[in-house]
């Protein structure tokens, strides 16, 4: 089997509340996202996407992914995508770095391996563990009583684990974490996720603030070492995240004992071979993880889903179901939330049909 053309798609994906508000103040309204589509000459089609955080969340952007593809695509023509080894090594070879910008075409070769092979891609991840992935959901950074207030309402829908982006004003998250924290049940989960927002004299106010409170702290500072120091200074579970982009920093985290949780984003590694490369390690290592992307809708949830509900259950601390938090549907089959539940498909492959009237004409192909 050969990889005879790749097709890219721009799509925005406004969100239902309005916008998403993180540390520093950045937010984005409407994100852009890339879809990948990656065609065989035996006819199989397989999809992918990639959609950063906007431009200032992680070294990505938008137009990035589609840049990057128009450099990498056609070393790629001519190559087995289900050799999905061989095809990571080629990519790494053609394009140095730029995880973000291979990881739509990864996904899409797994779309394409798990239907030739008639599996869903949970099952040739290492298979179905536990009947669904239990989801969390991130809470935009407003006001302490609006977050409590939206934190009731997901509560409502089924949610049972919350993350809060705080890494603004120590005072003001301090706030916002124990008037979420009053919300929920003991049962419930909470973490604060700074997103490097926090200096280290800040976050470690704000861990000393909430010493009393069940609440875990996910990537205080901006560096590894900020991050370090705090954890040294704090009996709250910890979880990095933006630093550990590669098994190097993942294999430094673990023998720094520097995390309690690491956050495993299929884009920030590069896509799912190597986002399984560094979930088997966790695994192996003891650590749990929260498995998920940077942002994105149907098709980066199906990956999430597959990725999630292939990984022991006891590793697995919350991954999240992006789809319902955007206005547009890009495909059919994608995984939907049931009472803070996903599942991955049954279905060969990634199990989703993306909408030809949705994706539009596409913006980049490659043969
Ligand atoms: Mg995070």
């Amino acid at each position: 089997m050969k990889i005879t053309r790749i097709l890219a798609y721009r799509v925005e994906l406004p969100l239902h509340e309005g916008s998403y508000k993180w540390s520093g103040g950045k937010s984005v309204s409407v994100f852009d996202s890339t879809i990948v589509r990656v065609e065989t000459d035996v006819g199989l089609v397989g999809h992918g996407e990639v959609c950063p955080l906007g431009p200032f969340y992680l070294p990505a952007y938008a137009e990035g992914v589609r840049a990057g593809l128009r450099e990498l695509g056609p070393h790629l023509i001519g190559w087995d995508p289900r050799e999905l080894a061989k095809l990571n090594h080629r990519m790494d070879a053609a394009l140095k770095g730029h995880p973000y910008v291979k990881s739509g075409v990864d996904i899409a070769c797994w779309d394409i391996l798990g239907q030739a092979s008639g599996l869903p891609v949970c099952v040739l991840m290492g298979g179905r563990f536990g009947e669904n992935v239990r989801l969390y959901r991130a809470i935009s950074q407003e006001e302490p009583e609006v977050m409590a207030k939206k934190v009731a309402g997901y509560r409502a829908a089924g949610y049972t684990r919350f993350q809060l982006k705080v890494g603004g004003d120590p005072d003001m998250d301090i706030a916002r974490i124990r008037a979420v924290r009053a919300m929920i049940q003991t049962t419930d989960r909470l973490v604060a996720d700074a997103n490097t927002g926090w200096t280290q004299h800040e976050a470690m106010r704000v861990v000393r603030a909430v010493r009393d409170v069940d609440v875990y702290i996910e990537q205080p500072c901006l560096t590894y070492e900020e991050c370090l120091a705090v954890r040294r200074h704090t009996d709250h579970p910890f979880v990095l995240d933006e630093n550990v982009d590669s098994l190097d920093m993942l294999l430094r985290a673990k023998a720094d004992l520097a995390m309690d949780v690491v956050n495993l984003k299929i884009s920030k590694l590069g896509g799912l071979t190597k986002t399984k490369q560094a979930r088997d390690l966790c695994v192996s290592m003891g650590i749990a993880m929260t498995l998920e992307d940077s942002w994105g809708g149907d098709v980066t949830t199906a990956a999430i889903a597959h990725l999630a509900h292939s990984t022991p259950e006891e590793f697995r601390f919350t991954s999240t179901d992006f789809n319902s938090y955007v206005t547009v549907s890009t495909a059919e089959g994608a995984p939907q939330r049931v009472n803070g539940f996903m599942s991955a498909s049954t279905a060969p492959g990634l199990g989703i049909q993306p909408k030809p009237a949705v994706l539009g004409p596409p913006v980049l192909e490659i043969s």
